[in-house]
């Protein structure tokens, strides 16, 4: 007899196997009611078997029905599922719980519907002349009823008391009342009226780029609507304003036509209104088969848009990381803006990486893929050297205009100037800030935020305490008063003077936004300055508000942390300034370099964006930085190269695989002693070419009320690393307060 291995909804993960009643076309992936205990439950069907296992020594209790008659998850996104369990070290009722949200899963939520009147036979005029006498309420809604379209409307558009006549018509065989499904549509209000757009004639390097993008979906028989073989993912390296859009929005339009489907991933579609604003304005012709997802969308509007999407309605989708399981059949082309962005790995379980999965899920699809981004993580970009991408690019910006000049400030001068050690503000900077005011020429201004490790830098020579052995910034630890590296464990004293220029004012950097704002609102009291920061995301539209009055003029002088650097296109920005750029270079992270010269060249990319030139101001006390200086001459390659050389020479990503390992509890001692407990077993059959990092407090030592404390894995195989780590995880019980959470290619240490 057939068996279904059936995950029970519900947050406790369980899994049971069920019998397949005769007859019932149970699939994979299909939703289904079963018994629990004396309860009726619903679930996901994850595995279909031809045979229950025979030993089990009783027979399997039968499963009710199906919920929907066809299977909501297709194999290959339960292949998707599967490979993204096995590989982040999660179970796959976490993946599936991704893959079908809750939204889609809650009955309650199925499709919404209402009662509609539809005119199903028009009596003759001498009837209707009588009904008009003897019963004008009817009259009236036969004589509505013919001139709407399809010539039906919902009931209750025809007023409260018409609940009689109505069953009086149904009586007589002139209407009939039929249920009709409403679509909950997210657009329905609040989307700015769009003005349709057309193709631009591309210039060469676009159109050699689309040129290879289509050419990958054409197969032997040269046509797009061929059947799927897998192809080599694009990197689409293009400077900013180089119109990787444009070139998105062309293959799109190729694979539309020619009958496949298209998703296109954003880091964060509340900060990248443009890119959505161009998808639908580019597609303003087929409207209703483009779906935004976004994290606002209604449990209702959500559960109808994942339908529309599924049944090949809405052909295009456009969303943030989790848009990467959206339900499209035919899937010809997947699109992953920004591919560098940080906001792409989900921070809680599963912990997977959404550019990682849309590579994959291409990949399993036969459809293309295609990354872009002004500045690719070095992960990718080791992929297109090693041709395992395929490197497309654009050198130019599409207006023609020159790339923005950038000036580095050097902060020790003004810090010696100002004679104040903690000066954020140098001279350059205010005049020009002074100068853009004067000609209501508007300016952004950037402030790094830090985490929540705290490097000693000194503000006189600009030297920051190291680790000898890493290559990272030491972090302060307020507990013991001492610096410590985050991956080795190496620790030193906090020096009371600069060890390089014996500069007694070395200090612990960090300034926070609302002094920053402070201050700038007494320098230049005249402008009209706003600021942008994670609360600002917290409540619903005010961000987008803030845009739009930053559009239309209304602020001079906008303040944000690097949130605000990604895809914001405003044409009367002409000065961009960075208050403290250093801060992000001596956080204890590998990935400190890069992120630097990301931010340096995505905030660039913001200034002279319209007809007027822009500027960029860098303020920082190490002014001799690669990252600064490669991102000042707007030197992709040249960071690259340096950047990946040092990577090679620690060992660490793209050149080995770097896993985190984190225990958190509300008992201080319980979650140090159990990840030293775990330390000593992961030690002892460490297999070779595994490099095991000491136990440490997480540079956020308490969060949340718990305490976290951490290591770090590396090797050259991620597989390795997952296998080690989840076989001692799997003999290692843990006490019951304790948690323990592993975090395959890490991004935040
Ligand atoms: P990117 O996505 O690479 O940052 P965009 O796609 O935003 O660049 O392009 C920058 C600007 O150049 C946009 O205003 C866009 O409309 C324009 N643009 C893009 N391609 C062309 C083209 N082929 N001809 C003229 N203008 C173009
Ligand atoms: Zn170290």
């Amino acid at each position: 007899m057939p068996a279904a291995r059936v995950l029970i909804d519900g947050p406790s993960e369980l899994v049971f196997d069920y019998a397949i009643p005769d007859g019932l076309p149970v699939l994979a992936g299909c939703r289904v009611r079963v018994p629990l205990r004396n309860k009726t439950s619903t679930g996901t069907v994850l595995a279909v078997t031809d045979h229950a296992p025979a030993d089990l020594g009783f027979a399997l209790r039968p499963l009710h029905s199906l919920t929907d008659p066809e299977p909501l998850l297709t194999p290959k996104l339960l292949e998707l599922a599967r490979w993204i369990a096995d590989y982040y070290a999660c179970s796959i009722e976490s993946v599936v719980r991704v893959l079908l949200p809750e939204a889609v899963r809650t009955e309650e939520n199925a499709a919404k519907t209402r009662k509609a009147v539809v005119l199903t036979q028009l009596p003759d005029e001498e009837t209707l002349d009588q009904l008009a006498k003897r019963a004008p309420k009817q009259h009236t809604i036969l004589t509505l009823l013919r001139h709407v379209p399809e010539q039906q409307m919902p009931l209750t558009d025809l007023g409260n008391a018409a609940g009689t006549s109505v069953k009086a018509l149904v009586a007589k065989g002139f209407v009939q009342l039929i249920d009709q499904q409403v679509r909950r549509d997210p657009d329905a209000d609040g989307v700015d009226e769009i003005l349709p757009t057309r193709d631009l004639p591309l210039s060469e390097e676009q159109q050699t780029s689309l040129d290879a993008i289509l050419s990958s979906l054409e197969t032997d028989g040269g046509s797009l609507a061929s059947p799927p073989s897998p192809t080599r993912p694009f990197l689409l390296h293009g400077v900013t304003g180089s119109g990787k859009t444009e070139v998105y929005l062309q293959a799109a339009r190729h694979v539309l036509e020619a009958g496949r489907t298209v998703l296109v991933l954003v880091p964060e579609i509340s900060l990248t209104p443009q890119t959505v604003r161009r998808f639908r304005a580019r597609f303003a012709h087929i409207q209703d088969q483009v779906a935004v997802l976004h994290s606002n969308l209604s449990q209702g509007e959500r559960f109808d848009e994942w339908h529309r999407i599924r049944k090949g309605k809405a052909r295009i989708v456009i969303g943030a990381r989790s848009a990467v399981f959206a339900p499209l059949p035919d899937l010809g082309l997947i699109l992953v803006d920004e591919e560098h962005e940080n906001s792409y790995k989900q921070d809680q379980v599963p912990r997977y990486h959404g550019r990682d999965v849309a590579v994959l899920r291409a990949h399993l699809e036969g459809a293309t893929v295609v990354l872009g981004s002004a500045t690719p993580s070095l992960e990718s970009w080791q992929n297109a050297l090693d041709q395992k991408y395929q490197l497309l690019r654009l050198t130019h910006r599409a207006d023609g205009q020159s790339l923005p000049l950038i000036r580095v400030i050097d902060m020790r001068l003004e810090s010696k100037k100002q004679k104040s050690k903690d000066t954020f503000l140098s001279d350059r900077l205010r005049s020009a800030i002074d100068d853009r005011l004067a000609k209501n020429e508007q300016t952004i201004l950037f402030l790094n935020r830090r985490g929540f490790a705290r490097s000693l830098q000194c503000p006189a020579c600009g030297h920051v305490c190291q680790c000898p052995h890493c290559a990272i910034a030491l972090t302060y630890h307020r507990t013991d008063d001492r610096l410590i590296c985050h991956i080795c464990g190496h620790q030193a004293v906090v020096p009371r003077k600069c060890p390089e220029c014996k500069d007694p004012s070395i200090i612990l950097q960090g300034f926070g936004t609302q002094k920053v704002e402070d201050v700038f609102h007494k320098v230049f009291p005249s402008a009209r300055i706003a600021r942008i920061d994670a609360d600002a995301l917290r409540k619903k539209n005010a961000l987008r508000d803030l845009l739009n009055a930053f559009r239309a003029r209304k602020i001079d002088l906008l303040i944000g942390t690097q949130m605000i650097a990604k895809g914001l296109h405003f044409p009367n920005v002409t000065l961009v300034g960075i208050l403290n750029a250093d801060i992000g270079l001596h956080v204890p992270d590998f990935r400190a370099g890069e992120r630097v010269f990301q931010l340096l060249t995505q905030v660039a990319g913001r200034a002279g964006r319209g007809s007027l030139e822009g500027e960029v101001i860098v303020q920082t006390f190490t002014p001799h930085s690669p990252s600064i200086q490669f991102a000042r001459h707007h030197d992709f390659d040249g960071f690259a190269d340096q950047e990946l050389e040092m990577r090679r020479q620690f060992g660490y990503p793209p050149f080995a695989r770097c896993a985190l390992l984190t225990v958190r509890s509300t008992h201080e001692r319980r979650a140090e002693f159990t990840l030293q407990t775990l330390h000593r077993r992961l030690k002892e059959a460490l297999p070779p070419g595994i490099e095991l990092g000491e136990p440490l407090p997480s540079p956020l030592v308490k969060a949340h009320g718990q305490f976290r404390f951490q290591l770090i894995l590396r090797g050259p195989k991620a597989r390795a690393l997952t296998r080690h780590v989840q076989q001692v995880l799997d003999k290692t019980p843990l006490p019951e307060d304790v948690t323990a959470v592993f975090d395959m290619d890490a991004l935040s240490f």
